[in-house]
């Protein structure tokens, strides 16, 4: 059981639709008895599975924010069967500040898992979702962007599924997805994963769980933003949630399974050579990166080491040693669509 400090101003066994807080108490000089407001929407129509729908795990990524905030306001519970639960901003602190962690404690949420009730503001937000939310959950999907730094096609991220049964609950939700790319782990959660993401943690509870990468550069994709309304409400159908939507035509995901990422080891301007989807062979000069502040000097090329697709490329033009430049992907070796 946890000791989380969080009050909530949902009661989750209600039917209808309810809005309200999380009330994380936060005491600071402007406000002694204050709390951090952390923005929870429940919808629950009978019975029926109970989904968890999140973004602002890392609060420069969009495109779910916008979609799951579209969702709030549209859904009514007559829509569904089951419940749903939904976080817009789930580190709120660095969602309302546009960044990636938390400016109270410098919290990585997506690095937290499973939390700590009586730590951080991110600490108690990881334990709470972890500890009393996913218990409840039979789904968590959890709704990610490049962030400020990388920039990604839309993409769906599932692990391999441990039983038959969750295999097929995976690539239902994948087709239903219907992302240009699927991000395919090869191992990994479960119930016993030390994972110390949100899929981790949900993977522990025992829910099935996918993530995605959907654009990036800490801006909103059209494109991606539309992917995303439309693959959140196929996959609410696929799982019985949403009965009366009628899913299109899919367009075909292709499955790829991460090789490596490519990383800086001078700094200076980088200068990109493969933009995301475009095909990388092992040895190849992918990116330059320049020298502007000694403009005699000649730029330091970076070879992958990896054959595949360019999947994500880095956003800014500043690097620094250690900065990661592009991930690289190859078709997933055992399809399974
Ligand atoms: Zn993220």
């Amino acid at each position: 059981m946890t000791q989380s400090l969080i009050r909530t101003e949902i009661d989750f066994e209600a039917d209808g639709k309810h809005h309200g807080f999380l009330q994380l108490p936060h005491s600071v000089h402007r406000s002694a008895y204050g709390w951090i407001p952390v923005p929870i929407v429940m919808i629950k129509n009978g019975p029926g599975p109970t989904a968890l729908l999140m973004s602002g795990n890392h609060g420069d990524e969009y495109e779910g924010q916008i979609a799951l905030t579209k969702l709030c306001r549209e859904l009514d519970a007559g829509d569904i069967s089951g419940r749903i639960i939904i976080m817009t901003m789930a580190n709120y602190p660095a969602a309302a500040a546009g960044l990636r962690t938390s400016p109270i404690d410098q919290g990585n949420l997506n690095r937290t898992f499973p939390g700590n009730p009586l730590g951080t503001p991110t600490e108690a937000i990881a334990d709470y979702v972890e500890n009393v939310l996913m218990p409840m959950c039979d789904y968590f999907f959890d709704f990610h962007s490049g962030g400020s730094s990388l920039l990604y096609p839309g993409t769906f991220m599932r692990g391999p599924g441990h039983t038959p049964e969750e295999h097929e609950r995976l690539m239902a939700l994948q087709r239903a997805f219907d992302a240009p790319y699927a991000w395919v782990f090869t191992g990994g959660g479960g119930p016993t994963t030390t994972a110390r993401t949100a899929m981790g943690a949900a993977g522990r509870k025992g829910a099935t769980t996918i993530m995605t990468e959907l654009g990036g550069g800490g801006t909103v994709s059209r494109q991606i933003l539309a992917q995303t309304e439309r693959g959140i409400r196929r996959m609410l159908h696929a799982i019985g949630m949403l009965p009366a939507y009628r899913p299109d035509a899919a367009n075909g995901t292709r499955e790829l399974n991460v090789a490596g990422s490519v990383y800086a080891y001078d700094a200076g301007v980088f200068e990109p050579l493969r933009e995301p989807g475009e095909a990388v062979a092992s040895g190849d000069e992918i990116a330059a990166i320049h020298h502007p502040d000694e403009p005699w000097r000649a730029p330091t090329f970076v070879c992958s080491p990896y054959d595949g697709i360019a999947l994500a490329k880095r956003f800014q033009g500043r690097v620094e040693r250690g900065d990661c430049l592009y991930q690289i992907a190859n078709d997933a070796k055992e399809t399974n669509q």
